[in-house]
């Protein structure tokens, strides 16, 4: 295990679709409905050459565009804290929210190391959301689709300099 990378951002973005990508087994619960799966899950995942631990975040509340529950945001802090790179992800179909500007702002204050994802950006419709996430301030968003395994080389590129 060379790092730890953990995926964050609110809820139903993809992050366990990502992990279960990563890891190659169905660890992490997906479900369409918004904020069900709950926990932190670790796996051994897989890219390419690249060995490494991932931690997928999950909160038991939903969080609105107004509010980021305190479950979600002490869980998000909490993998923070255990990785060495987090892998901070959006929607590019929903575009930016005022729920991803608190992750934003927490990872800013307290992750080391921050990649951006815009993800479901399969085809056009992510377009938009991709541009958007540059208003984060958090660089360049590489473009994902974790459903397809879309953007995996991106990430890949992103993460082999810090292996
Ligand atoms: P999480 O709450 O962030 O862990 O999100 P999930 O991984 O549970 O995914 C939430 C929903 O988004 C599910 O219905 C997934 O099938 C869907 N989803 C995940 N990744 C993609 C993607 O790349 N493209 C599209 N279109 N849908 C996705
Ligand atoms: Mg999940």
């Amino acid at each position: 295990m060379s790092f730890t990378l953990a995926i964050v951002g609110r809820p139903n973005v993809g992050k366990s679709t990502l992990f279960n990508r990563l890891v190659g087994k169905k660890l992490a619960l997906v479900d369409d409905q918004p904020g069900v799966t709950r926990d932190l899950r670790e796996g051994a995942a897989r890219l390419a050459d690249l060995r490494f631990n991932v931690i997928d975040t999950a909160g038991l509340e939903d969080v609105t565009d107004d509010s980021l529950q305190g479950r979600m945001r002490r869980l998000t802090e909490r993998a923070v804290d255990m990785a060495d790179i987090c892998l901070f992800v959006i929607d590019a179909r929903a575009g930016v929210t005022a729920a991803d500007r608190i992750f934003a702002d927490i990872l800013r204050k307290r992750a080391d190391h921050v990649i951006l994802a815009a993800n479901k950006a399969e085809g056009f419709a992510g377009d938009a959301g991709a541009l958007d996430a540059y208003s984060l301030g958090l660089g360049e968003p590489i473009r994902l689709s974790a459903e397809h395994g879309e953007g995996m080389n991106e990430l890949y590129d992103e993460l082999r300099p810090l292996a």
